[in-house]
């Protein structure tokens, strides 16, 4: 037997001979059991009143009991009542698996311990009544009844509290997270009750007592239906304003904490089993002080990978003692700890994780502390899967954004790129547009462009009824040029010519190179007198340009037909009646305009 239970086992004998002691020295006289009848049915009580009791996470603290303690303290006395109620903690224990971890060690000791520890319960809390002033067989409630009843309530739940510290500390559990309030009160609210049935015990005829038994009982069953949502509300709310990680992180501090109240350990281990990546992942790893999460490691390292795969628990009693299999899975460096326990969460067949708790003293587990985190593991299975499935949903939804995000971001560059292409080809149909109708030498108009705003200008001087002109320009003996000082001069030369055709031209006027050194100018809106006189200036400019300033031509002339739109008339006539006078200023010695077809 270890430690923990040879200490237990000691403190129950004691409890046992100290109270046997008691009772044989003080109240031997005086011992006087109820009918075997009553007695049964108070032990029955107390058995229902057990099993339909709300459970302090597995422990079993929080009950109805003061209900028959209170109750038959009062008819009978602080001895027979503390008899009773050891009879019923005896036969408690072996009826009831889960409050003995399934072991018959555990439920000897738990009753070895109970049975005394309710009998001093009875004697002290008896004792304190008395000295308070307090009666027995109580008919008619008194006001002076009220401070011993107070009394006895009092002590009774502080010795009773108190011993059953004392009792788990002995096992190596912190059970003081569970002295709140609330489990005070628990069992103080129904001392009334006691008091009530112990005064109706003793003034109601035996059938309407019943009656009233049976609405207690009906109480009782319908408290027990709290039990579960008292369970359910033990491990983390699911509260919607969580997020599935926050979750499971809850989850696993609420574990880790119900560890502390049932179990001694060093390390505490709460791992997730991630299949879809292959991995371990260690939510919660408390070491003593010290407290670390989400960690990650490969599925099947050591023993977590062992118990995951398999989905069978391990107890380790002593690490020393352990089988060589265990002890190489585990690789363990330096000292190995004394004890362990590893337990699957399982949902179904499938292990979604583990609880593992880890002792550096021997022997701090056995069957019975396997026993207890199996339906520790068994109760949060549900609650941890939902967490997890909040958390993948979390996950996905998180994953699916930024997915989206990325998208969008592609999309927007490509809209951007796009936008950039259609700018680019805007850019280059307007700069084709502009080569269809521009000439590439000079940068003025060129035939094409001049033929159509032509055909424009000439549709409009029709319906309109508006006056059109246009003069045809040749250079004078241009070849020369060419011939004396070379094309590239030519060229510069026909360019100086465009500036010198556009200078005197408004915005009505269009002029273009019509051909080699021929120019076309389009005088909108002129007559025939304007268009001659407008010609005629353009060939003075022509003959006053100051050529030589930059060019190595001394002079050039200029030779022009001139024609006036009449009403009928094509623009393939217009044009050939104008190159017909521009041969006429040829033939009449260049440099001149010619604006009629006789000369
Ligand atoms: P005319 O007074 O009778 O018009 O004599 P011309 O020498 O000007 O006439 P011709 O038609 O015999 O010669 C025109 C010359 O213009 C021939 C050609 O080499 C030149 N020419 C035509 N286009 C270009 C051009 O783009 N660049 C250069 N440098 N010369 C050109
Ligand atoms: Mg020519
Ligand atoms: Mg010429």
């Amino acid at each position: 037997m270890t430690k923990r239970y040879q200490l237990q086992v000691l403190w129950g004998l004691t409890l046992l001979i100290g109270v046997l002691a008691i009772l044989c020295t003080v109240f031997a006289e005086s011992l006087s059991l109820p009918s075997p009848a009553v007695t049964a049915a108070l032990v029955a009580a107390y058995l229902l009143i057990w099993h339909f009791s709300l459970p302090a996470p597995t422990v079993g603290i929080i009950s109805l009991e003061r209900l028959p303690q209170i109750a038959t303290l009062l008819v009978v006395g602080p001895i027979e009542s503390g008899l009773i109620n050891a009879i019923a903690a005896i036969i408690w224990p072996f009826t009831n698996r889960s409050y003995s971890q399934g072991s018959w060690r555990i439920a000897c000791i738990r009753a070895l311990h109970n049975a005394p520890m309710v009998i001093a319960i009875h004697l002290i809390a008896g004792h304190f009544y008395e000295l308070a002033g307090g009666r027995y067989q109580i008919q008619t409630l008194q006001a002076a009844d009220l401070a011993p009843i107070i009394v006895l309530a009092l002590t009774m739940q502080v010795s009773n509290t108190l011993m059953m510290t004392l009792f788990f500390r002995l096992d190596g559990r912190d059970v003081t997270r569970l002295l709140t309030p609330i489990y005070a009160l628990a069992d103080l609210l129904v001392v009334p009750a006691g008091v009530l049935t112990g005064l109706l015990f003793l003034t109601l005829p035996t059938s309407t007592f019943l009656l009233y038994c049976g609405v207690m009982l009906a109480l009782v069953v319908s408290v027990s239906s709290l039990k579960d949502r008292a369970t359910q509300a033990s491990v983390p709310s699911l509260a919607h304003d969580l997020s599935g990680a926050m979750r499971v992180d809850a989850m696993a501090q609420s574990v880790l904490d119900r560890c502390r109240m049932l179990f001694a350990f060093d390390e505490f281990f709460f791992v997730l089993a991630d299949r879809e990546q292959d991995e371990q992942e260690l939510r919660l790893l408390h070491n003593g002080d010290e407290q670390l999460t989400h960690r990650r490691r490969p599925m099947n390292r050591g023993l977590f990978g062992q118990v995951l795969k398999s989905g069978e628990s391990i107890l380790v009693s002593d690490w020393t003692r352990a089988d060589s299999k265990l002890r190489q899975r585990v690789s363990m460096i330096g000292d190995p700890p004394g004890a362990a326990m590893i337990v699957p969460i399982k949902l179904g067949d499938e292990t979604i994780g583990l609880v593992s708790l880890q002792s550096n003293t021997v022997d701090t587990y056995s069957q019975p502390d396997l026993y207890l985190l199996e339906q520790l593991a068994e109760q949060i299975a549900q609650p941890v899967a939902d967490a997890r499935a909040f958390e993948q949903l979390d996950d996905y939804k998180f994953r699916l954004e930024e997915r989206v995000n990325q998208r969008t971001a592609a999309l927007e560059q490509l809209n951007a790129e796009n936008e950039r292409l259609v700018r680019k080809l805007r850019r280059r149909g307007r700069m084709l547009e502009r080569q269809n109708r521009e000439d590439a030498l000079t940068g003025i108009a060129n035939r094409r462009c001049f033929d159509e705003t032509l055909q424009e200008c000439l549709a409009e001087a029709t319906a309109a009824h508006k006056p059109l002109s246009i003069a045809l320009f040749d250079i004078d003996h241009f070849k020369r040029v060419n011939d004396a000082h070379g094309h590239l001069v030519g060229d510069q030369v026909l360019r100086r010519c465009a500036r010198l055709m556009e200078r005197r031209l408004s915005d009505d006027h269009l002029a273009a190179r019509y051909g080699g050194e021929e120019f076309a100018v389009l005088l909108d809106h002129c007559d025939l007198d304007e268009a001659r006189d407008l010609a005629d200036s353009i060939r003075r400019d022509f003959e006053n340009e100051r050529w030589q300033a930059d060019l190595p031509i001394k002079s050039l002339t200029v030779s022009a037909g001139v024609v006036a739109f009449a009403p009928g008339m094509s623009a393939i006539q217009l044009l050939a009646i104008a190159d017909h006078r521009l041969y006429a200023a040829k033939a009449a010695g260049r440099n001149c305009v010619v604006v009629d077809s006789t000369e």
